[in-house]
Order: C-alpha cells, then sequence, then structure tokens
C-alpha cells in the first residue's frame, strides 16, 4: 500500500496516475456535446448505491472507468456554452494547473510552519485585492471557502465592532433581493430573529438608499444598534450593484459599518472597461469577493478584506500547539489569526497562477465580454415579443420570463415557465436557472462563459419558448 503515498519514490506512478485523469478528463470535454445529459436521481442513484466501497479495484484505470460510469458521463459541464444557471464559471487552466500543485504539495495556510511561501504567496494576493478596491493602506484580509464564509466574518468582525454585549439590539441593514446568507450569518451570530432590516429596491433591484435613511433613523430613535449596511456589489439574481456612493455617506452619518458583498461583482476589479460601475466599493470597512464566480477560478476561491487589519483580532485565538501569542511578538505570520478555519487549502495558488501566466487584465477581458453578452442578450429579450425581461444588466444575468400570447392567466404562464427549465434540464440540451420576482416564477441566465455566442442565446430561447408552448398546449388538452 506504500506504494500509493506520493513521495520521493512514488514520482513515477504520480506522473502516469494524474496523466491518465487528465487524459480522460481531456477526452470528456473534447466529446462533450451537450451541458448535461438529463439523468434523473432515480437513474443514477443505483450506480453509485451498488458500489461496494469495502471491496476496492486496486487499480486506477478500472477506478477511472467506473467514475464515468458513476461521475463523469453525466456531470453538468459548466465549460459548455449552453450551460447557463447559476454564477459557476468556465476555469481558466493557469488556475486548474494551481490546482494540481497545491493539492499535491499539501500545504495548510493556517500556520507559517506549514506553508512558508504559500503564507506569503497568500498575503501577496490580499494586498493586491486590497490594493484594487483601494482599501488603502492598513487594509488586510484572508482567503475564505466562498463568499458564505466570508459574510459571516465580515459580519463577526461588525458585531465585535459594535461593542454591545445585547446582541437582541443589533440591527444589519440589506436589500430586498441580497444574498440569504446574510440572515443565516444573523443567526450564527447569535442575533435575534428580526436583526436583518430587508430593505425595499427600486426597479433595476437597486437598495433604495431613501428607504435605507429612513430605516437607519427609525432603527437609532428606537434605541436599537445599527451593527452593519450590506450593500450588494452585484446581486446574485440580477446583477444589479447598490448605490455604493450614497450608501457609504449613509455609513459615515450613522457610525455603521459598511460591508460590500461583491462575491459576484469582484470580477469588475480587473474589468478594462467597466470599473466605474463598482466605484464606491473603497469607502467599505469590509469586502466579499468571489474568485471562484467572476475570476474564472475553480471552486473553492474567496475572500474576506478589510479596511482596518486590527479588527480581524476579533477571529484570533491563540493555541500553544500551533500559534502561541509570542509568534506574534517574533513576527511570524500565522494565518489562522485571521481566518475562522484552521487547517486550510492553499487556494491563493490558483489565482497566483493566473495572474502570473495571464494577468489581470487577461482575466478582466473575458468578464468584459460575458457582460457585454448580456447586453446583446438583454436587447434580443426585449425585442422578442415572447418574453418579459426584468432588468438591463450591470453585470451578466438576464432574468426573463416566457409569456404566451393568449393566456392570461398568471399562475398558468408560472407553471409554463417551470415546465419550460425543468423540460430543458431533462433534455440536457442547455442548463438555465429559475428566481421569482414579485412572487412570480422567472427564468434566469447567468452568462459567465465567454464562449457563448448571442446566437446560443437565441436558440435556448427558442428551446425554451418550443417547452413553454409544449405545456401550455397539452395543458389546453387537459382541460378539454
Ligand atoms: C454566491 C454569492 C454568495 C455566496 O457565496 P458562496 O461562494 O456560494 O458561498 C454571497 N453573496 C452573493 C451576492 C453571491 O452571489
Amino acid at each position: 500500500m506504500r506504494s500509493h503515498l506520493l513521495n520521493d519514490t512514488t514520482a513515477e506512478q504520480y506522473r502516469r496516475s494524474v496523466t491518465e485523469g487528465v487524459e480522460r478528463v481531456a477526452a470528456k470535454l473534447a466529446t462533450t456535446g451537450r451541458p448535461f445529459t438529463g439523468v434523473t436521481v432515480d437513474a443514477l442513484s443505483p450506480r453509485i448505491d451498488g458500489i461496494d466501497l469495502d471491496e476496492p479495484l486496486h487499480d486506477t484505470t478500472a477506478a477511472l472507468d467506473e467514475l464515468e460510469d458513476v461521475y463523469l458521463r453525466d456531470a453538468v459541464y459548466f465549460h459548455h456554452p449552453r450551460y447557463l444557471a447559476h454564477l459557476n464559471c468556465p476555469v481558466v487552466i493557469p488556475a486548474v494547473l494551481g490546482e494540481a500543485v497545491l493539492s499535491a504539495v499539501n500545504s495548510s495556510l493556517d500556520t507559517w510552519d506549514q506553508s512558508a511561501g504559500g503564507t506569503l504567496i497568500e498575503r501577496k494576493l490580499i494586498d493586491w485585492t486590497c490594493a484594487r478596491i483601494g482599501l488603502g493602506p492598513a487594509a488586510d484580509g484572508v482567503f475564505t471557502s466562498g463568499g458564505t464564509q466570508s459574510n459571516l466574518q465580515a459580519l463577526l468582525l461588525a458585531r465585535e465592532e459594535a461593542k454591545t454585549e445585547d446582541f437582541g439590539s443589533l440591527r444589519i441593514f440589506a436589500s430586498e433581493v441580497s444574498h440569504f446568507s446574510v440572515k443565516k450569518s444573523a443567526k450564527l451570530l447569535g442575533l435575534g430573529p428580526d436583526a436583518v432590516v430587508s430593505v425595499p429596491v427600486d426597479r433595476d433591484k437597486r437598495m433604495q438608499t431613501v428607504a435605507l435613511a429612513r430605516e437607519l433613523e427609525r432603527c437609532t430613535k428606537d434605541g436599537l444598534v445599527p451593527m452593519a449596511v450590506v450593500a450588494t456589489g452585484g446581486t446574485t439574481d440580477f446583477g444589479s450593484i447598490d448605490p455604493l456612493p450614497e450608501i457609504a455617506g449613509l455609513c459615515e452619518q450613522y457610525g455603521v459599518w459598511l460591508h460590500v458583498d461583491a462575491a459576484y461583482g469582484c470580477g469588475l476589479l480587473a474589468s478594462l472597461k467597466y470599473r466605474d460601475r463598482i466605484t464606491g466599493i473603497e469607502r467599505a470597512d469590509s469586502v466579499t469577493v468571489d474568485y471562484h464566480k467572476s475570476f474564472f477560478q475553480p471552486v473553492s476561491s474567496s475572500a474576506v478584506l478589510v479596511r482596518d487589519a486590527a479588527t480581524l483580532r476579533h477571529a484570533t485565538y491563540h493555541a500553544e500547539y500551533l500559534n502561541p501569542r509570542r509568534m506574534v511578538q517574533e513576527r511570524i505570520p500565522n494565518q489562522v489569526d485571521k481566518s475562522l478555519q484552521t487547517t486550510r487549502r492553499f487556494d491563493a495558488l490558483k489565482l497566483w497562477m493566473t495572474l502570473r501566466v495571464m494577468g489581470a487584465d487577461g482575466i478582466g477581458e473575458l468578464f468584459d465580454e460575458v457582460c457585454d453578452l448580456a447586453a446583446e442578450g438583454w436587447r434580443l429579450l426585449a425585442a422578442d415579443p415572447r418574453f418579459d425581461v426584468v432588468v438591463q444588466p450591470s453585470l451578466s444575468t438576464l432574468v426573463f420570463r416566457y409569456i404566451p400570447a393568449d393566456v392570461t392567466d398568471p399562475a398558468e404562464i408560472d407553471r409554463a415557465n417551470l415546465y419550460a427549465r425543468k423540460a430543458l434540464f431533462a433534455s440536457g440540451d442547455a442548463v438555465v436557472a429559475g428566481t421569482k420576482v414579485a412572487g412570480r416564477h422567472y427564468l434566469k441566465f447567468t452568462l459567465l462563459n465567454p464562449e457563448t455566442t448571442t446566437a446560443d442565446i437565441a436558440a435556448v430561447l427558442d428551446l425554451i419558448a418550443g417547452h413553454a408552448e409544449q405545456y401550455l398546449g397539452d395543458s389546453l388538452d387537459r382541460a378539454s
């Protein structure tokens, strides 16, 4: 069994084994004609259930053959130009290379003595990101597992900075279309059930600052403590960007922590054309960025950044075995002092390789392309009488629904759209997402693949219309 340990004596097996895996994936990519096969849970479950984990195959090729059957054949492929559903990007090759290196060396970024250069690389990328945002000379941050953890950590810092033991009095203000991880964080942080105040949005799905001002005023009048405003720099559904400068002004006025959730919109930090859309982010106290959404990085790759490094102390705990207090005096950089995690992947290496090979402009160029594609898609939808489209995109999502010419019952229109999404998924021809707008069912394209064309968008819209019409036709038959 020792032959399976990666070390100086097994280099050849390592090379062969990983190369074989890479060859399989490369072959798969070359022959995948659809983003999905449409496999059902019922069809796939028995294949996985049928495998006895206590009966190993003792052979890499056999295990890869089996993997083809239980995973690769029916996986959902984000690289396919007709995968248009969630915030998943196709990944860039330098990052995948970084992934291969980081898991082989297996550094753990909690302490200097488990990572050395890894810690310094991560810190440099954090400084780079802070500089892109414009957070100033005292800024700092740390890589996290994703936007959910970044938001949680930012709100932990905000809670501590609010300097009250009375958690029930704390209030967080976030727009009604902000990410659900804000509410989840409030719960994890021990705040009360009414802690998150939902601020209404305007027609473009951006937080109404007049309403925010009113809520802040009311909160203070009621003797409650405004803990944080979460402005979203690219909402998950609409890509809408809250008016950051106005919100920052209100936060200054009321002395409230400003967190900007740019999990999605962070791609603008590298943009060559649209950087100004996220102006105001530099006034945040903390920022969430998901490189695994708009920097074309493999999952996971995310960070939380703060204006004042000192605030990260709220996540600092010392353990004799790991990061004793004296190491701080010795100026030994232990990233665990800033992190909610202990053992932690060297995800930063993926971004490092990306920046060293392609450069930030390379990423920005790709992100600009998908923003331009969304603008084209919006023009298509707005000109097409079969569809109702919600907002003109600031980033790269499109929310719309099919509206049949001769049906007026909104519930029936809902059902037709739900059916179209399901039927499309089952066909595997394309994958799209769904959401609700004002209580009604809508469909969503999240465009993160520069290989997707307007012709793809037009073709998928035709498929959607076809499925919806099929449903309505069948529904008429059922009624008669
Ligand atoms: C995706 C998203 C999150 C959550 O990030 P994960 O990486 O999925 O944990 C938070 N906020 C916004 C606005 C998002 O789009």
